[in-house]
C-alpha cells in the first residue's frame, strides 16, 4: 500500500504495558473512600506516581498531602501503593487518622521480610534508591539495622565485615539485569548472605521490562508512557536504551518532539505501571498523524493478577452480598 511504500512507518504497541494490579487497586481505593466517606479524603503523597491520575483524582475531591501530619485530626487519610513506615503509621494513629492503606501487597510483603529479618537479628542490605518512598518505607522497618545499596558500586563499597549475617530486599520496580548484578556482587563478598535473588522485582516490572527488551530489538525508537518520578517507567527506558536503541520518557503525546522521529521506521511504544492507557491512545493518535498509522501489538506476557479493595471498600455489588 502506499504507507508502506512512502517509509515502511510503524508502531510496535507493547503488552503488557501501563497499569498493574497493584496501581489499579490503589486508585479504585481513592474512588471508593471518596463514594463511602464523601469529599474530601487525604491522600498521603501521589497515590501512584503519575500527575495524570493524581489531577483526575483531586478532581473529585482528593487531597494530596506531602505528610500525614498536614491531615486534619480525625480524617481519612490513604497511604499511597508504594508504602510507608511504621514512624508514618504511629504519626497518623496519633491524630486519630481513619487510615486506609493502598499500600500494594507485593510492597506489603518485602515489608513482611525486613521485619523478618530484623526478627532474626540479621543486618539488612536494602537494594533500591534512597529517596524513593518505597524504600523510606521499607528502611523504616528496621532503620537501626538496615543499609541502603543503590548500585553495583555501593555494593563494592559497602562497609560491613565479611562474615556478617546479612540479608538482602529489594524495591519492587528495580531493573532485573541491574539486581542481578548487585546481588551477584553482594553474594561473592558476603558468604552469608541470603535473599529472594530478583524475586522482589515485582511481576509488573518483570513483565515490562521483558516486553520493551523485546520490542526494542525490532524498533529504531522507543517511547515509553508515563512520568519521570515513576521508578518503573525509568527503568524501562533505561532497559531499552542497554538494548541498543534510543529511548524517550514521555509524561503524554502532548511532549512528543517531532524531531525525534527523523529517519525512524519502527517505533515502539509502552507505558510504566501508573500510566493510564488513555495517554497511549494519545500517543497512539499523534504517531498516526505524523506518519505512523501502522500498528501492531506484540504480546509477550498475558497478566491475569488481581488485587482486592480492603474489606469495606469492595465494588458495592460485591458489598451488597
Ligand atoms: Fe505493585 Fe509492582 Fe505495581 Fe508497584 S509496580 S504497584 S509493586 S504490582
Amino acid at each position: 500500500d502506499n504507507r508502506r511504500q512512502s517509509g515502511g512507518k510503524k508502531v510496535i504497541l507493547a503488552e503488557p504495558r501501563g497499569f498493574c494490579a497493584g496501581v489499579r487497586r490503589a486508585i479504585e481505593i481513592v474512588e471508593r473512600a471518596l463514594e463511602l466517606h464523601g469529599a474530601p479524603v487525604y491522600v498521603r503523597k501521589q497515590i501512584v506516581h503519575n500527575e495524570h491520575v493524581v489531577r483526575e483524582l483531586e478532581g473529585r475531591g482528593a487531597v494530596f498531602v506531602d505528610s500525614e501530619t498536614e491531615v486534619p485530626d480525625g480524617a481519612v487519610c490513604i497511604f499511597s501503593a508504594h508504602g510507608v513506615s511504621p514512624q508514618v503509621r504511629g504519626n497518623a494513629a496519633e491524630r486519630n487518622l481513619t487510615v486506609i492503606d493502598a499500600t500494594c501487597p507485593l510492597v506489603a510483603k518485602v515489608h513482611q521480610e525486613a521485619r523478618r529479618y530484623a526478627r532474626d537479628g540479621r543486618t539488612l542490605i536494602l537494594v533500591g534508591h534512597a529517596d524513593h518512598e518505597e524504600i523510606e518505607g521499607t528502611f523504616g522497618e528496621a532503620p537501626d539495622r538496615t543499609v541502603i545499596v543503590q548500585d553495583a558500586d555501593e555494593a563494592r563499597q559497602l562497609d560491613l565485615p565479611a562474615d556478617a549475617d546479612v540479608s538482602y530486599l529489594t524495591q519492587t520496580t528495580l531493573s532485573l539485569d541491574d539486581t542481578e548484578e548487585i546481588v551477584g556482587i553482594l553474594h561473592e563478598r558476603f558468604p552469608r548472605l541470603t535473599g529472594p535473588g530478583t524475586d522482589d522485582v515485582c511481576y509488573a516490572s518483570q513483565n515490562r521490562q521483558n516486553s520493551v527488551k523485546s520490542i526494542a530489538a525490532r524498533s529504531d525508537l522507543v517511547l515509553v508512557v508515563g512520568s519521570a518520578n515513576s521508578s518503573n517507567t525509568v527503568r524501562m527506558v533505561e532497559v531499552a536504551e542497554d538494548a541498543g536503541t534510543r529511548a524517550y520518557l514521555l509524561p503524554d503525546a502532548g511532549h512528543l518532539d517531532p524531531d525525534w522521529l527523523a529517519g525512524v521506521g519502527t517505533v515502539g511504544l509502552s507505558a510504566g505501571a501508573s500510566a493510564p492507557e488513555l495517554l497511549v491512545e494519545q500517543v497512539v493518535q499523534r504517531l498516526a498523524e505524523l506518519g505512523y498509522a501502522d500498528v501492531e501489538t506484540e504480546v509477550t506476557a498475558v497478566e491475569t493478577v488481581v488485587f482486592r479493595p480492603p474489606l469495606g471498600l469492595e465494588p458495592p455489588a460485591a458489598r451488597a452480598v
